[in-house]
């Protein structure tokens, strides 16, 4: 069976990382262990009670242990004589026991206290324990700790009580770990091995579980040497890297002798999860391009000529780059599904609308799905302008509209009557048909899901597919995030933007300054955003808030308040109001973050900005410095917190949408700031979207490559990649196979 048979669309895979993400193994073993099928349970030191908890963590067998990564390493290898011991750190030490004593304190404290000594002095080693009234809590180190045995210890060097008994004072090292050996030699035997005289692993462990034990049971299942395992890297590749092969990447990840080794493994390892899901994403490019469009394109320019003409500016040099990249697509065979990501403000609509001209152009239809009411009539305003001169029909479907209103449209739309159709959700709608939609665009696309695009997409025959972004990422993070599009990036604003500064105020200080811009004609926003547009308490909060200062300290300015919770009507009448000049300050819940066009407001306030992401605070600062006229945004913001101060002095520093999305990425991760649900971010073990970027992109182009020359990974060495990939893709890529 070809690939073909059972790799079906992107969708399904994007939500499938949504919804697995916080168990998401990528790289499954079931695959290539079917060998060795030992219940953990009857591992030496395992049990029925410890074999649950394992499973528990997912891990049934001995592959699934070596592949339950560390989330750190300690060094343990014993680097400094007693006397060297450095304070303040933590550090392995070795020497033998030459006292022990146990006490307690007034406050019902347990220490044990062994000093030991090697050839350049005497430190104590000391543990602190609860008194238990049930049992010696001593009881075991009274069993190991022996004059005269070696010890190894791991713990902080730290200053002792410095006068105590017959012990010698000063430096003492508070006991982490330790290691009792069973002659005078220091010999580590059996399990003890591996957890001194090393670099040692460090696990999430669950309750039940010692980390010491984990380790120990890892560290024995990569010595004894009965693990099968399979390379997913091809040979030419690791060959070409300088790899070492997956087994050596696995034992020496756990148990690397150097950290230069340990960096080697996660590398390997982490590329291991990059091109799994770069080669089955590269795979889904390719399967789209192999289902030709059935309609064609030329640049007939009948239309869009008077549009540029008509424009009113000229396309930035960026745009111009963009269209033609999007031209080229959409004159292609094979249909179009391309990613435009550029900052609030840059100019994707006009870009949009060059490309739906040119499907009107060539007698087909295009959509535009915006994800707010207020977006797509703020978009019906823009084509109204854009569009005045043009034979083009277009029309927008509403809320606001009768029933009897919606259906006349509709019916056009489905006579072909209607060239370019603009909506909400409602164009996703059973009711809504096209006579031959050729091109759908999503605005805004980390407001819908991915079934959102598949859904507009069944609409048409094979329609190309454009969708816009004004979160800005990084292009690594874009391959694979967007893995299944191609990426249009179009950097910098259009000319005639003025200024725009951004200050942290108080409140007082934010009321004056909108009061200066109002005095000068100027227009202003003041936000409130929602950490959730759903919770009625906060809303209520907000609004309330707003009210207040709407019949007080505004008592003699034009507001208006603009909330979710406001039918359609009524909302768009308050926006009207503001686009035309008849409202000075527009109060509003998050619901303005998007598109919204005034180029007369020059004031953007946002109340308790603590709350919230770069991102978010970047898309409302882009209301503003829209016009001829310098604009400022004003933070209101309580930056008690060390994040929040962070946060509000990087939005004052820069307002390149760029660094601030990879600042809000290194600060809150990927899956905080793109919204885990829409973007199905997946997991990985061991990769790092924002730090591995180098090798995201190594793996993009290995994918490529590979799949160039054996597109059906029909190649013995790329057996098991294709194995990970149809088991941990294919499966739950076919209930969607139709997208
Ligand atoms: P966004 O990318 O955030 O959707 P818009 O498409 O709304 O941005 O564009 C922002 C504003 O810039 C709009 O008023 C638009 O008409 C204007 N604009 C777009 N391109 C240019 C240009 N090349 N020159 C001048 N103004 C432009
Ligand atoms: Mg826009």
């Amino acid at each position: 069976m070809g690939m073909t048979d059972r790799l079906p669309r992107s969708r399904t895979l994007v939500t499938n990382f949504a919804s697995k993400r916080h168990r998401l193994n990528i790289l499954p073993n079931s695959v290539s262990e079917s060998k060795i099928s030992t219940p953990l349970q009857y591992l030496k030191g395992v049990g029925p009670a410890r074999a649950e908890v394992l499973a528990q963590m997912g891990i049934l067998q001995p592959l699934d242990l070596v592949t339950y990564y560390p989330r750190d390493w300690e060094d343990r290898r014993v680097r400094f004589s007693v006397r060297e011991a450095p304070m303040g750190e933590k550090t392995a030490l070795r020497g033998t026991i030459r006292s022990i004593d146990f006490s307690i304190t007034r406050s019902q404290l347990g220490i044990a206290t062994a000093a030991m000594e090697d050839r350049t002095g005497r430190i104590n080693a000391v543990w602190f324990k609860k008194l238990n009234p049930r049992y010696d809590v001593f009881s075991s180190l009274r069993h190991h700790l022996q004059i005269g045995k070696s010890l190894y210890v791991y713990g902080s060097i730290e200053w002792g009580p410095g006068s105590r008994s017959d012990l010698p004072a000063g430096r003492q090292v508070r006991v982490e770990d330790f290691s009792v050996c069973t002659d005078t030699e220091a010999t580590l035997a059996g399990d003890e091995q591996f957890h001194f005289e090393r670099i040692v692993p460090l696990y999430t462990v669950p309750e039940g579980l010692s980390e010491r034990f984990l380790r120990s049971l890892i560290g024995r299942v990569l010595t004894q040497g009965t693990l099968q395992v399979h390379n997913l890297i091809p040979e030419w590749l690791r060959r070409k890297n300088s790899w070492q092969d997956r087994a050596w990447a696995l034992s020496h990840i756990h148990f690397p002798k150097t950290l230069l080794e340990k960096e080697q493994a996660r590398e390997i390892l982490a590329f291991e999860e990059f091109l799994a899901l770069e080669t089955a994403l590269a795979r889904l490019r390719l399967e789209v391009k192999q289902h030709p469009k059935t309609h064609r394109y030329t640049l007939r320019r009948n239309l869009l000529t008077p549009f540029r003409e008509h424009l009113g500016f000229e396309f930035t040099a960026p745009q111009k780059r963009v269209i033609r990249e999007i031209f080229d697509d959409l004159m292609k065979p094979e249909p179009m599904n391309r990613l435009l990501q550029g900052d609030v403000g840059s100019g994707k609509t006009v870009v949009a609308l060059s490309a739906m001209l040119l499907a009107v152009e060539n007698g087909g239809q295009a959509a535009l799905m915006a994800p707010t009411e207020i977006l797509a009539e703020q978009h019906a305003l823009t084509f109204a302008r854009f569009l005045r001169d043009l034979p083009v029909r277009y029309a927008l479907i509403s809320g606001r509209q009768t029933p009897g209103q919606k259906k006349k449209i509709l019916d056009e739309i489905a006579a072909g009557h209607i060239d370019l159709v603009i909506g909400t959700h409602a164009l996703i709608q059973k009711r809504v048909r096209f006579s031959r939609l050729t091109l759908a665009v999503i605005d805004e696309q980390h407001r819908f899901g991915v079934e959102h695009r598949t859904l507009l997409r069944e609409k048409g025959g094979v329609p190309d597919i454009l969708v816009m972004t004004a979160t800005p990422i990084p292009r690594t993070l874009a391959l694979t995030l967007y893995g299944d599009l191609d990426v249009s990036i179009l950097e910098g604003l259009p000319p005639g933007r003025s200024s725009l500064a951004t200050y942290h105020v108080s409140e007082e200080e934010a009321y004056r300054r909108i009061r200066q811009a109002v005095s000068t004609g100027r227009q202003a926003y003041v936000v409130y955003p929602l950490v959730s547009e759903s919770d009625k308490l906060e809303l209520k909060a907000a609004v309330q808030e707003a009210t207040l200062l709407k019949q007080t300290v505004f008592k003699d300015l034009r507001v208006g308040v603009l909330h979710g919770q406001l039918a359609a009507r009524e909302k768009e009448t308050i926006m009207d109001q503001f686009r035309r000049g008849t409202i000075d300050v527009l109060m509003a819940t998050s619901i303005i973050e998007v598109g919204i066009d005034v180029p007369n407001a020059t004031v953007m306030t946002i109340q308790h900005a603590e709350r919230f992401g770069l991102s978010t605070l970047h898309q409302l600062r882009g209301r503003v410095g829209r016009g001829p006229s310098p604009s400022i945004c004003l933070l209101i913001a309580d930056v008690r917190s060390e994040d929040a101060h962070r946060r509000i002095q990087i939005m004052i520093e820069t307002t390149d949408g760029f660094v601030l999305s990879e600042k809000d990425l290194e600060l809150r991760g990927p899956g905080e700031v793109l919204g885990p649900m829409q973007h199905g971010m997946p997991a990985f073990k061991m990769g790092h979207l924002i730090r591995d970027a180098r090798l995201i992109q190594q793996a993009h182009q290995a994918a490529e490559d590979l799949l160039e020359s054996d597109p059906e990974l029909k190649n013995p060495d790329h057996a098991s990649l294709r194995q990970v990939i149809l088991s941990q893709y294919g499966p739950k890529w076919s209930f969607g196979a139709t997208g």
